[in-house]
């Protein structure tokens, strides 16, 4: 109808008419752009909402995950660094314990469960991280995404280590053993090595597996699994912020 409407102004040559004409059909079309981004708007600042709480439930469990199995990779990553330099000389001499000979045994296992976050990789998938307006909150969390890949990158490394255990069965004996829980009431099976550091020593090959191992999982620890913590701690804390929630002292 409006169409009609300009062509018979145009063929009138009412040029006043054909200029009202212009005028409201960009009026109607900037108004619609209007509404239509303000509706947008809306809908982002109703997601961010939701995806940030479905993010500090995410944080929160992934923190209680991280809290048992950390407590485990960092005695380990201890023993492993007291073997090898007993090993190599760089500490006094003595005998390894069953702890620093099973931590040998499993150098090679880096893995640490599960890290993802499947809200904030959803956000970065659909490219919406930006519909986070807080911008530490926005860059803590592109931080993350770093620091996980990063975690992922020094858990792959655990293809170039050296399952000791199974190349030097001679010297590095793994049995099965029952353990108490840390988190559960039950037993639980694992592994548990004896080694002696005098046959260790006259293997030079598993001497060089040792070093490599060691070097592998200080990497894991240090360029991998402490900054992610860190960083999924900072989080925490900009969501706790951001959304106003307040933790116990236990929470
Ligand atoms: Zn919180």
């Amino acid at each position: 109808m409006l169409l009609r409407r300009i062509t018979k102004h145009i063929n009138d040559q009412n040029w006043f008419a054909v200029a009202i004409d212009f005028f409201i059909v960009v009026v109607g079309v900037f108004v619609g752009l209007q509404v239509s981004n303000w509706s947008n708007a809306q809908q982002d600042r109703r997601d961010e909402t939701a995806i940030l709480h479905a993010l500090h439930t995410e944080i929160t469990e992934t923190e209680q995950l991280a809290e048992n199995i950390l407590y485990r990779r960092i005695s380990s990553a201890i023993a492993i660094a007291t073997a090898t330099n007993i090993l190599f000389g760089l500490a006094p001499q003595r005998e390894l314990t069953t702890t620093e000979c099973t931590a040998l045994g499993s150098a090679h296992m880096l893995y640490f469960g599960r890290t993802n976050l499947p809200a904030l990789e959803r956000l970065q998938a659909t490219g919406r991280l930006d519909i986070v307006r807080d911008t530490a909150l926005n860059s803590a969390l592109a931080k993350l995404l770093q620091r996980q890949e990063a975690l992922e990158f020094t858990t792959s490394l655990s293809a170039n280590a050296y399952d000791i255990g199974h190349l030097y069965p001679e010297i590095i004996e793994v049995s099965s053993a029952l353990r108490h829980s840390d988190t559960r009431e039950d037993l639980e099976r694992g592994v548990t090595a004896t080694c002696t550091a005098k046959a260790i020593k006259q293997n030079k090959g598993l001497m060089g597996d040792i070093a490599i191992n060691a070097d592998t999982y200080d990497a894991f620890m240090r360029d991998g699994l402490r900054p992610w913590l860190a960083q999924i701690q900072e989080v925490h804390r900009q969501l706790d912020i951001t959304l106003n929630i307040q933790h116990g002292e236990d929470g």
